[in-house]
This record gives C-alpha cells, structure tokens and sequence, in this order.
C-alpha cells in the first residue's frame, strides 16, 4: 500500500473468458469505489496464463509474479487452454502455482444462492442457505512437494499430505471466519476420518484449535455425508473446512447449486497475500460469444474489497463491497435477468448492464 487510502491492485484477465469478463469488473469495481469514497483503487493490468505461455513461452512472466507479490491484492479471472499444454501434456494453470508461491492456504468458497435466480432445490429453505466451503488450498491431494508416482503399466500412486503448520492456521481461519459472520457459529470438519489416517490426524489438529475458540462449536462430517447434506438441508450448514481434492469437487457443487459456475466467487488467502477470483475456468467452449455470466468475478471483487477493509481497516472498503453486492442483487432480484447458463439470453454485457445500472440506482449505506 502506497498510503492509507490507495490500494494497488494486480489484475490478471489470464484466457479464455477472462478477457471477457475482467475490464467490465474492474469498471465496476472503480464506480463503487467512486461512489463511497474514502480510498482508491490503482489497478494494474498484467498478461498471464496459457496464451502468455503460448506467445512469450512463459505462463508467469517474472514482472508480473513481481507486481502480483507487490500488490495489495490480487483479481484474476481465469487461465488455461486445453489446447496449450507444457511438454510433458500437463495443462498450464499459473493460478495454481501462484496459490503455492505466495502461500494461499485457505480457498473461500461462499455458497449463497441469489434471490431472483431459478431455485435449483425444490425445497424453499434451501433459498435461504448461506454457507461458506474453505479449500485448503496448498497440499492434500495437490501437494506439489509429493507428486503421484506411476510403475509403467502396473500401479500409479498419489499422496495426500496434511501438515500441523498449514492446518492450524487453516482451522484457525475457519473459526475466525464463523466468529465474524456471526450466523450460527459452527465450523464443520469436512473429512473422511473413519478410513485415513491423514484425516485421523487432520481432526485432532482441528479439535486442539476448536478449544481456542469456545464461542464457536465444532462439529465433524465425513464428505460423503457432507455433500448429501448441500443437497438435503442446506440451511443447516455455517462455515465447512475441508481438504483441497474434496473442496475442489464440493466448491463445483455449491456453484451448481446457486445456478452455475457463473455464479461462484471465491478467494484464496494466506497470511500476507490473497488472489480473489471465481470458481470457473476459461469455459473454451462458450469464449468469445459473449456468454459467459460475469457475476462471480463481481462477487469476487466483492470479497477483495472487504478483506482489504479487514486487512488495513478502511471502513469504506467494506461499503464499497456492499454496495457492489446490493447491486448485484438488485439486478437479478426481479426474476427476468435470466443468464445463458440457465437457459435465458442475458449474456456478458446484459449482466454487466444490468448491475451498472442498479449500482447508480442504489444508496451506498
Ligand atoms: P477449470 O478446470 O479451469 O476449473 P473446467 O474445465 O472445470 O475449468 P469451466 O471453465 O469452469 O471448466 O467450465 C465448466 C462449465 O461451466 C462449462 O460448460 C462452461 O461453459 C461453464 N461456465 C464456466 N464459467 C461460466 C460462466 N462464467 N458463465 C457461463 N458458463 C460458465
């Protein structure tokens, strides 16, 4: 930060729809700014991801891992091609080595579906759940420092690492973030300690931290349990903890359940940096039609404000943040904005309009 009331921002439209979806929400980020006060936002732009890897033979060039280290926080859309792969066939996702430079261990998915948009559950309390899934974000399953071995045609193995180090401060996130929300006060091991010992233990670092916070109960859950629970009793759920692979397919599944991916924000965090960005990929197969539903990448932006007014304590942060949001919910709270994704013709530009013109119509609290 520059100087109290001026963020430096590092923006990556990375591939595919990215580099549709990331000018418009930045302008919009900008007018509710604007429209509060009290701070600013510098943003810089900086090319990353397949195409970058494709054209300069790099996905993360250094100057941009360099301004995204630097920044005060970190927007990205998405990155990856399925056509430009490294070498040895592996696809190429910088946000995933981004999340391992600069330590981002927690993976906040909030599920939240928004009034106005086609119910996915039939049941009307589902309308209102109103949860949060964190990803562990840096081992599990995804450890980088234990690849998956395979014996030719015989066996192939992966590793799940769970670390005290990375735990205790995962866990501890998850009880802070129930505290400050302030609903039910419950944070969930999300696990499957009734058949690996990885888990065994990933509960006892989670019961030793749960003491440190008594306001806030602890409760236990295998995943297989868990997901049936998103689908059955929604509204049942606060804050969940979970491990990478697990959080990988349950955050997928919460994104269905608010109508689409498109409609998924989330941020990674660690202790000094934080890239907020939405659950989607590229979507290759609707890039360049004008298709894709921006809305997570506004929520997304969303969430960076109000980690940034936590972070430095700029209470404004935070009214920009709502303001942003209420504008997202002002415009689809009628029912006729209806995205492609659902089966209705509200592309790109029509989102985008609709929720400009929803946030000049809307009082900044
Ligand atoms: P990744 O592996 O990078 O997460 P993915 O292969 O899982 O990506 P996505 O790119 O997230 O897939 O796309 C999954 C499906 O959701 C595709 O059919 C895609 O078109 C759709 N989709 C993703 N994002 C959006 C969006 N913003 N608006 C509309 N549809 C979307």
């Amino acid at each position: 930060m520059t100087n109290l009331a001026d963020f430096r921002l590092a923006v990556f439209p990375g591939d595919g729809i990215g580099q549709e979806i990331t000018e418009p929400t930045v302008r919009l980020l900008q007018a509710a700014v604007r429209r509060v006060g009290g701070f600013s936002l510098t943003c810089e732009t900086y090319q990353a991801g397949a195409g970058t890897y494709r054209d300069q033979g790099v996905a993360l060039p250094a100057p941009a891992l360099r301004a995204a280290r630097a920044a005060d926080a970190i927007l990205l859309a998405a990155m990856g091609l399925p056509e430009v792969r490294y070498p040895d066939g592996r696809e190429i996702m910088p946000q995933v080595d981004l999340r391992m430079e600069l330590g981002l261990y927690a993976g906040v998915r909030p599920v939240k579906p928004l009034p106005g948009v086609r119910p996915v559950l039939s049941d009307p309390r589902a309308e209102g759940a109103d949860y949060v899934i964190i990803r562990e974000s840096t081992e599990g399953l995804f450890a980088p420092q234990a690849p998956g071995t395979r014996d030719g045609d015989r066996e192939a193995r992966e590793t799940l690492v769970i670390t005290r180090r990375t735990s205790e401060k995962l866990f501890d996130f998850a009880f802070r973030l129930a505290e400050e929300r302030g609903g039910q006060r419950r944070v969930t091991s999300v696990d499957k300690a009734n058949v690996f010992q990885a888990f065994v233990f990933w509960r006892e670092i989670f019961a030793e931290r749960a003491r440190a916070f008594p306001g806030v109960e602890a409760s236990y859950a295998y995943v297989d349990a868990f997901a049936a629970t998103m689908v059955q009793k929604p509204w049942q759920i606060d804050v969940a903890v979970t491990e990478n692979m697990f959080g990988d397919i349950l955050s997928d599944l919460g994104a269905a359940l608010m109508g689409g991916m498109g409609y998924a924000p989330s941020a990674d965090i660690g202790d000094e940096h934080a890239v907020f960005q939405p659950c989607h990929g590229t979507a290759p197969d609707i890039a360049g039609r004008g298709l894709a539903n921006p809305t997570a990448m506004i929520l997304s932006a969303a969430m960076l404000l109000e980690w940034l007014g936590r972070r430095h304590g700029v209470a404004e942060t935070h009214r920009a943040a709502r303001l942003l949001r209420r504008a997202v919910e002002a415009a689809f709270a009628p029912g006729t904005l209806v995205t492609c994704e659902l089966g209705g013709s509200a592309g790109t530009r029509a989102v985008f309009d609709a929720v400009g013109v929803a946030l000049e119509r809307t009082e900044a609290d």
